[in-house]
């Protein structure tokens, strides 16, 4: 506190965004990195963008990012998206952050699932959006049928904002109970934020598919977990092309140039490489169902995962003391002391070998 500080900061409660610890030998199972390195393209690309003497770096980037933004629409070439309908920033938060302002402020509260993303709540704080809770369903399902019931008779709402797989329950809504969802509130704006979708299945059930039918639709993505650039900062949203003219107000209003020449360079070249994402989500998608296994027969109850993490609980063993005794292992993974989710860890997917270290060190802790 301080006599310095606007009334604004002072009512501010801040994300705590998961430990990076400084020790080299942890076993880093706390948040959602990807363990396999980026695209060998884009690591090129960023090479070449820098040069032997770095002399690019003396000019500002491309403030809309174009390369990236057709990158973007070459991936998505089966859904017919233009480059105006693409809004790129500094990591998917700064384009949730960004819709928040721009289209989820209203005089009416949006409506956010009880268990979802911290950052959601945070954002309303910042930006002065009020918000309702909708309680998941008993197994951690969003329940569509909710979110209509909630907006009729309560003067409308100001938007909805899911996280598709849900963070950090890992549960995926199908794609036609977000088309249900989006169809049932043609007044208000629905995010979706897509942070995990690319671990959900063969086929990916991105509501990108839904946005030339829909105006009302953002969908948000980020590079940080499936193209393993968490460190880049890169994300962006697909929409109509309205939503994203809205977003560009709000970016050219605050910073105009959020995406450094590296990463305008490195993530166009991610977006390009297929295969190296193919292979990758692949890789975490086997990892992920035989980690589940292994934490089932160590009796743990593990949710149905589409996420590069699973959210699992033990009958017998408190969550909190169980991630104690793991990082006294080396091991970290993150824990929410929140209501109904305070018995469960999520533990990002890491490589095979760090996946078993982490079983072993369980085996230890419960004396199995
Ligand atoms: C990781 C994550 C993000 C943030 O991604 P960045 O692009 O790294 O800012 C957004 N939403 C959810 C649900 C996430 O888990």
């Amino acid at each position: 506190m301080s006599q310095y500080w606007s009334s604004l900061v002072h009512r501010l409660t801040p994300y705590v965004p998961g430990e990076q610890p400084k020790l080299p030998d942890l076993v880093k199972l706390n948040t959602n990195e990807n363990p396999y390195p980026p695209s060998p393209q884009a690591v090129a690309a960023m090479q070449e963008e820098l040069g032997a003497t770095g002399a690019s770096l003396r000019l500002y980037p491309d403030p809309n990012a174009d390369r990236l933004k057709d990158a973007i629409v070459a991936h998505f070439a089966k859904f017919a998206i233009t480059p105006a309908q693409v809004f790129v920033g500094n990591g998917s938060d700064e384009v949730l952050a960004h819709a928040f302002m721009a289209l989820l402020k209203h005089e009416t509260p949006i409506l956010l699932p009880d268990i979802s993303y911290s950052f959601y709540p945070v954002y309303c704080g910042l930006y002065g959006v009020e918000h309702r809770a909708i309680p998941l369903g008993e197994n951690f399902e969003v329940r569509v049928d909710d979110y209509a019931r909630e907006s009729v008779g309560n003067g409308g709402i100001g938007g909805i904002v899911i996280a598709n797989p849900n963070a950090p329950t890992g549960r995926l809504l199908p794609l036609a109970e977000i088309e249900r969802l989006v169809a049932a509130h043609r007044q208000s704006v629905v995010v979706i934020d897509e942070a995990y979708i690319d671990f959900a299945g063969q086929v990916i059930p991105t509501a990108i598919a839904l946005v030339n039918r829909y105006p009302n639709l953002l969908v948000i993505r980020t590079l940080s977990k499936s193209h393993s650039l968490a460190g880049l900062r890169v994300g962006y949203a697909v929409g109509n092309s309205l939503l994203i003219e809205a977003l560009e107000r709000i970016k050219n209003s605050f910073n105009s140039y959020p995406l450094d020449r590296l990463a305008i360079a490195g993530a166009a070249a991610a977006m390009a490489d297929k295969a190296h994402l193919e292979k990758t989500r692949l890789t975490v998608m086997n990892s992920r169902a035989a980690l589940t296994s292994a934490l089932e027969a160590l009796g743990f109850a593990v949710l149905p995962s589409a996420a590069n993490f699973i959210f699992a609980r033990h009958a017998q063993h408190d969550a909190a003391q169980l991630a104690a005794e793991l990082r006294q292992r080396q091991v970290i993974v993150r824990h929410f002391k929140l209501p109904r989710i305070d018995q469960f860890l999520r533990i990002t997917i890491g490589t095979d070998p760090q996946c078993q270290t982490l079983v072993g060190a369980l085996r230890e802790i419960l004396g199995q």
